[in-house]
């Protein structure tokens, strides 16, 4: 008799716990987790529930808060095509962190460099080749093409992204063609989705629809403003720098591509040290990515703030 008692007052109990998502308990709230183990626990009990961290901010490179002026203008400095030329690729790692270097996952021992240039510090992306306009140029093996099928699309995605790890997410190797196919560019960003990634559009041409389709997949994103050097000249990479400090003070933040080449390497080693001197903050590109999302996001309430106010 005691014993069915027992048993009533306990499924009462059960369907009462379990009916919502969660329940007061000493009169906190306590979340509902069905996660753990599968049964009526409640987190609360047990642990905090768990923050999803996604993997590109797993593995941002953190700023130094005391060496950041928020008053500041900010700039992150990318250098991809990295992998290749080894010599140059070797002197962009000796560079001082936190320069965002973006590997090409088809170069030799692309895995050994990148966890090389991990450890110094600098925050790492992908570089993923995709196909250009230009149709006698390769974008390199593997890469991502308007004319790939579906599948064939979705295992070179995997392919070039199994082939090292610890990086942010992704900037378009060429991908001028790519670029402009809405469809391909779903199906990539899906996959960026799944895993966590961010998507940095190289903008290798004016129409590129990289970031409208990554914002569909709530994917942090944004866009490169300056090519340092496809002018293969001393004078045109100190010009590029000079364009970047401009757009950094003008729109508070400015994110660069270059490559690793003599010209580039050789004028950023010098133009790191200045530009802190002058007071820019130099940061890795996710960095500069959550800034502009912050930014948008207060523009936004800005507007539908105004759009509330009463018409005088
Ligand atoms: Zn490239």
């Amino acid at each position: 008799m005691k014993l069915k008692k027992t048993a009533i007052i306990l499924s009462i109990l059960f369907i009462w716990f379990t009916s919502a998502g969660f329940t007061y308990f000493n009169g906190k709230k306590i979340i509902w987790d069905k996660e753990i183990i599968g049964i009526s626990v409640y987190s609360e009990f047990l642990l905090p529930p768990p923050i999803a961290v996604p993997l590109w901010a797993k593995n941002s490179v953190k700023i130094q808060k005391d060496s950041f002026n928020k008053d500041a203008p900010t700039i992150a400095i990318i250098i991809d095509d990295m992998g290749v030329n080894k010599f140059w690729s070797r002197q962009a790692e000796n560079l001082p962190a936190p320069v965002t270097l973006s590997y090409l996952p088809y170069a030799e021992d692309v895995e050994k460099y990148a966890k090389y240039a991990k450890k110094l510090g600098h925050e790492l992306m992908l570089h993923m080749p995709m196909e250009p306009d230009a149709s006698n140029i390769d974008a390199g093996p593997f890469a991502l093409k308007t004319t790939n099928s579906k599948q064939d699309f979705i295992e070179n995605i995997k392919y070039n992204l199994a082939k090292f790890d610890g990086y942010i997410g992704i900037n378009n190797h060429m991908g001028s063609k790519m670029s402009k196919d809405e469809n391909k560019l779903s199906l990539l960003m899906q996959e960026l989705e799944k895993r966590g990634l961010l998507y940095l559009d190289s903008r290798t041409t004016p129409i590129s629809l990289g970031e409208v389709v990554a914002r569909r997949y709530n994917i942090p994103t944004s866009h490169r403003d300056i090519f340092l050097d496809h002018v293969e000249s001393k004078e045109f990479v100190k010009n590029s720098l000079r364009k970047l400090e401009k757009r950094a003070i003008k729109n508070g933040t400015a994110i660069a591509i270059g490559h690793p080449k003599k010209i580039t390497i050789e004028a950023l080693q010098k133009w790191l040290l200045e530009a802190k001197n002058k007071g820019f903050n130099i940061v890795p590109v996710s960095e500069v990515i959550k800034l502009r999302i912050y930014e948008e996001k207060y523009q936004k309430q800005l507007l539908v703030s105004a759009q509330n106010q009463p018409l005088q």
